[in-house]
């Protein structure tokens, strides 16, 4: 099998996900034909380093042997069962050591099975908690703008991203929104930290004025990851923590693509020294491996349903694929190789490599805004003398066909490039990256704006 025959045939049947089809007249799909460790390799042998973590899941690399033997063995045990009603070893042992992992007081696992599944359920839960309690007006949710929580229709209300959430409006709930922490939109001379306490001001008002019809505050704490890795001061998840709580008002944490060590922390939450009263996650729970979302709250929040059925408290809601002990047991797999010490410091060593070869892009003609949070780093591309580019001259899609034509898979956000590798990529695989990715910007800058093959597929 070649990569041309399979091309072929994907096209013919395929429709992928966040992509306009049309793109693939003169883009190719990549059919890759096997995976280890970093690698991708396709079915003409050609190998693509995987600096995104094939969209931020696949924290240990591909086909990681300590996952792939307990895998197996689960297969050959129970790979599925319903989990209502029923229960099963893998997710008992799962859920035992998230509440040990997680920020104190969040007690209790509820599973879904895949990231915006996660903010269904902690929006409904949120709600519902407070209807228990009689408080039938506090209906409302707040989010920063360029929130990303995920594209089902309850997800994509407290979606701030027009690309994604502006043709589907009349589906939408409409919610609140608040300036967001993001500190490459802070004037000059004002520190991230400054920036992060004017911001706060703005939610700070909105929770004072009309906390009675709000039900929660969404976050993703640190890095708004979809926006474009845009990244913010901690102070702010303290200042919403404390407000949270005095207004009476639930926090939200969806760390989704920030969970499991990628800020530097086991979760993003921790370095605010703060607990939400939800904590969503996905993405690298199950280590790329397979779906399974998870929203962790407290048990004061469980307490509130739980009552005789006939009160109408209890929280019915349910997956066909909820709590699948496959997804559990790769979960439990991943959480193993973090008990593991030079694990630990490898991923720390990995961090302060990214730090030092991002630093060299200091300076750089078209880089702007070059930021760091643990291993999640990213820069902005700009004209000559840092004007952005037009969102329709594609310059992000050029530096994706360039440095994949060199070997790397990048995944600009519009203008923004970012990397997110797998916590295995050794510092030379990462410094090869990074400097690959550089040599596409220039390479995408130097082009002029449409002189792209038939000039540019727009979206
Ligand atoms: C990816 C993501 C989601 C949605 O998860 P899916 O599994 O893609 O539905 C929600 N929130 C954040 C922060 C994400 O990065």
């Amino acid at each position: 099998m070649s990569n041309h025959g399979l091309m072929q045939r994907d096209l013919a049947v395929l429709w992928h996900p966040c992509t306009q089809m049309h793109d693939h007249e003169t883009l190719p799909v990549i059919p890759v034909a096997r995976a280890s460790g970093v690698w991708l390799t396709d079915h003409d042998g050609k190998r693509y380093i995987d600096a995104i973590s094939s969209w931020w899941v696949n924290i240990w690399g591909h086909a990681h042997p300590h996952i792939n033997t307990a895998l197996k063995a689960q297969l050959d045990t129970l790979e599925h069962v319903i989990l209502a009603g029923f229960t099963h070893e893998p997710i008992v042992s799962l859920s035992e050591k998230l509440v040990a992992l997680a920020p104190p007081g969040l007690s209790r696992c509820f599973y879904a099975d895949n990231g915006s599944a996660a903010i269904e359920v902690a929006l409904k839960m949120s709600m519902h908690a407070w209807r228990n309690r009689g408080e039938t007006a506090k209906t409302r949710f707040v989010a920063l703008s360029g929130s990303y929580h995920g594209e089902t229709l309850g997800a994509l209300s407290v979606t701030d991203i027009p690309l994604f959430s502006d043709t589907y409006a009349p589906l939408l709930t409409p919610q609140l929104r608040v300036p967001s922490p993001d500190w490459t939109q802070a004037p000059e001379g004002v520190t991230p930290e400054q920036f992060a306490r004017q911001q706060f001001a703005v939610l700070e008002d909105l929770l004072k004025a009309r906390h009675a019809e709000i039900s929660a505050v969404i976050v993703e704490p640190l890095v708004q990851g979809a926006a474009g890795m845009k990244m913010y001061h901690p102070v702010y998840l303290q200042l919403l923590r404390e407000a949270c709580t005095r207004y009476g008002v639930h926090l939200i944490a969806d760390e989704i693509a920030v969970g499991f060590g990628r800020t530097g922390s086991f979760f993003a939450c921790e370095q605010a020294a703060i607990t939400p009263d939800f904590l969503c996650l996905s993405k690298a729970l199950t280590a790329g491996y397979l779906p399974m979302s998870v929203v962790l709250t407290t048990e004061d929040i469980y307490q509130t349903f739980y009552h005789r059925y006939e009160s109408l408290k209890g929280f019915l809601h349910s997956h066909s694929f909820t709590g699948n002990p496959l997804a559990a047991r790769a979960a439990l797999a991943s959480l193993e190789l973090f008990a593991l010490d030079p694990q630990r410091r490898q991923q720390a060593a990995l961090a302060q490599v990214m730090t030092d070869e991002l630093a060299g892009l200091q300076g750089h003609d078209h880089i702007r805004h070059v930021r760091q949070t643990g291993l999640m780093g990213a820069f902005d591309m700009v004209q000559t003398g840092g004007l952005p580019f037009d969102w329709r001259e594609r310059r992000g899609l050029r530096v994706f066909e360039a440095a994949l034509r060199n070997g790397v898979l990048l995944r600009p956000i519009g203008n923004t490039v970012y990397f997110m590798p797998p916590y295995v990529m050794s510092a030379d695989e990462l410094r090869h990256v990074i400097r690959t990715a550089a040599e596409a910007v220039d390479e995408a800058c130097a082009a002029p704006a449409h002189g792209h093959d038939n000039g540019v597929s727009l979206p």
